[in-house]
This record gives C-alpha cells, structure tokens and sequence, in this order.
C-alpha cells in the first residue's frame, strides 16, 4: 500500500502552493512520532492535562438491561474539554510549535473542535484563529464565545451553506494564504495526506488503552467494537489497535438523520460514492452531478458529507461494518444511557449506544462489547429537550 493511501483512498489534492509546506509537515511528523523528547511530552501532556488513561466503565446495569453480551463504555467524554478531540489537538499543536509555527488555525462544525483547538493554543502559547460557518455560529454561539474566552479568534464563513464543508474550505484557503508561520490543526481523520494518518496516531491512543483494559478486565478480547462516525477520528482511534484482531468487530454509527430514504442525514457510507473534495479521495454525499450534497444529522459533530480514507477502505475490504442510526434512534439511546446508568452522553455518541443497544442482545452472554463514547453530552441537552418539544431556559 502507497504510504500516502489507504487502497484507492486518501492522496493529496492539494494546491501546487501547499505542496512543500505538506512536504515538510510529512518529514516533521516521520521524525517527532519516533522522538523520544516529543513522545515523553506528549504522553505527559495527554496524562497531566488531559486526564488520560480515560477510563474503561462496565455498565453493569445496561448490560443486564440488554441480556447479552457485556457492554464497556470507554469514557472519552472524561477527557478535559469534554470529548476525544483533545488527543489529536494536543499532538498537532505541539507538532506545530515544534516545527517553529506561531500560529494555529482550524475549522470547526459545532465547535467542539475549535474550542479543543483553542484550548491547546492557550496552553502551548500559540496565537489561534478558528473559521466557522455563520449558520453554526449562530447555532453553537455557546462554543463561540468559549473560544474567545480562551483567546481565540472566530471568523464568521458567509461563503456555501454557511456550515462545516464551507469552514474547511475556508480555512484551507487562508493557510494557501499564510503559511509560513500557520499550521492547520485539523480536527478529524480527513484531508490530505498525512492528516489521516496523522490525526488517526494521535487518536490511537484510545484503542491502545481499551485493548489493554478490556484485557486486563476480561481476559480476552471484546465481540466487537462500535464507534460513531462523522470525519471518523474517535471510531478510527479506538478501531486502529483491534484491526490486526480479525474476530473482534470493528462497527462504525453514521448519521441516518430524518431516514435514509429522505435527503435529510449524513450516511457517507450507505449513501455516498466516491469521490475527491478536501484534499483526499473518499466516499461522499453527492447529487447526481457529483456535487458535494447538503447533508443533515441532528448531531452536528457527525453532519459532515465525508468520511476518513481509512473508513473507506476498511468498508470496502469488508474488515469494519457501517451501520446508520437515525436521529429519533439516538435521541432515545442519549436518555436511555442518561436514565440507565448515569451517564449523559454526546448526541454523537449515542448513535453508537443505539446500535449496541440492538446488537447486544443478539450476542453470548460470556463475550464483551465496548462502545466509544466519544464524548460528554452537556452540549446537548437544549438541544434534547427541544427535540422533545420541552421549553427549557438557555
Ligand atoms: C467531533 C465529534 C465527533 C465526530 O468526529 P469524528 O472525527 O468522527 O470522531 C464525535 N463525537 C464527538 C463528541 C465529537 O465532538
């Protein structure tokens, strides 16, 4: 395999004016992940700030509830800020400041991204612009304003939809822009090579510890493992140490929306093609003329119209399986977890508690499953209640 694909996927189509800066950001990489001075800081970061080794939570209860095999919740949403993002922004930005860069800029959807991003700049001393589509803004002004707490500054994207896919293309441009002093921090397993290898290392860090933990607390390997599915960073971090463990399931949770058969929802892999946008080859929401289609979730960390390369590959070679849980599917794993065990869980995550919720029961009652929950549902919670057709006072 080509290092800079993953089969036919992944490449770099990228502007001839970012060729050499991707050139360096290859060889600076090659040589700090196999740095002895660069991993020690970073596990200490990962373990001082952060909070890591995030815990691995049977869920006694749930599992009960479900009469089947036993559920493990590995508990991203621990993690300071509140979800998995953190791995990758503390490993690029240091990544940055290590390749001389002064200034960071990222992409975000509903923020959860931009704040992980501004939260790494504060701390490693890097000034941080973050793009974001207006419509988000408006939609996450909670996440804005944290940003600029943080001393982050947001500009607003008026081009396209206003939303994600516009962000990225924004930001993209402003580092064709500036790119001496600027590195791109991006925030899933997506873009050009190296970002998904790259990004996919810094989040292996939660399949490293789950493998061991599940070891430690089992004394075999789980059924399956099941993630939920936006760029694809959380499901490809806690898939990437079980790949060589051909019995164990690899199972990723995309955004179903309003239903499959309307265009409302974000199932790359059930409804996508392949197809070349964002600086990489992949599988894409498209309308018939192979334009980049509008997707919608009720999640807005999964309302992205691609996936990882790597996703790609896995599904083709048939060694992880995509699943597509519809809102209505989530909203009601968020309040089952959330009554169950005490735990209220991204509505992301919850994609993924959905389709355990199915596949449990249908398994042995001695073998194990662990869902990532990618991240803390707080964020949410307005959101729920509106769904629900409860007034709450934000
Ligand atoms: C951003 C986000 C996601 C989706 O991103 P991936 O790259 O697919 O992991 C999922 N869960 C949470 C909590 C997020 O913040």
């Amino acid at each position: 395999m080509k290092l800079n694909r993953f089969g036919e996927y992944g490449g770099q189509y990228i502007p001839e004016t970012l060729m050499h800066e991707m050139s360096r950001l290859e060889k600076a990489y090659a040589f700090y992940k196999e740095d002895p001075d660069f991993k020690a800081q970073l596990a200490g970061l990962l373990r001082d700030y952060a909070g890591r080794p995030s815990l691995l939570y049977y869920a006694a209860k749930m599992s009960r509830d479900l009469g089947g095999a036993k559920v493990y919740l590995k508990r991203e949403d621990l993690n300071h800020t509140g979800s998995h993002k953190i791995n990758n922004v503390l490993g690029q930005a240091l990544l940055a400041k290590k390749m001389g860069k002064t200034r960071l800029i990222a992409e975000t959807g509903a923020g959860q991204h931009g704040v992980a991003a501004a939260t790494a700049a504060a701390l490693l001393d890097l000034r941080c612009e973050v793009f974001m589509g207006e419509e988000d803004m408006e939609r996450q002004s909670l996440n804005v304003y944290r940003m600029q707490l943080l001393g982050t500054q947001v500009h607003p994207v008026k081009t396209g939809t206003r939303v994600l896919k516009d962000a990225v293309n924004e930001t993209m441009r402003e580092w064709v822009r500036r790119v001496e002093d600027t590195h791109y921090v991006i925030g899933s397993v997506m873009g050009p090579h190296p970002f998904p290898r790259m990004v996919r290392d810094f989040q292996s860090i939660i399949g490293q510890e789950a493998r061991q933990q599940v070891l430690e607390q089992e004394g075999k390997l789980p059924l399956a493992v099941i993630a939920c599915v936006g760029g694809g960073s959380n499901a490809i971090g806690i898939f990437y140490d079980f790949i060589p463990d051909q019995e164990v399931q690899l199972i990723g949770c995309e955004a179903a929306g309003k239903g499959l058969d309307t265009p409302h929802h974000a199932a790359t892999i059930s409804r996508g093609r392949a197809g070349i946008f964002h600086g990489m080859k992949s599988y894409f929401c498209q309308d018939p003329e192979g334009q980049i289609a509008p997707v919608y979730s009720i999640s807005a960390g999964l309302d992205y119209p691609g996936i990882g390369p790597e996703h790609a590959y896995l599904h083709d070679t048939g060694r992880a399986q995509y699943v597509a849980v519809t809102d209505e599917e989530a909203v009601t794993a968020f309040e089952y977890l959330a009554a169950m065990e005490g735990i209220i869980p991204a509505i992301e995550s919850a994609h993924a508690v959905a389709y355990a919720r199915k596949f449990a029961p249908t398994l042995d009652k001695e073998g194990s499953i662990i869902i990532c929950i990618s991240g803390r549902g707080d964020k949410d919670v307005a959101a729920i209640a509106r769904y629900r057709g409860v007034s709450i006072y934000e």
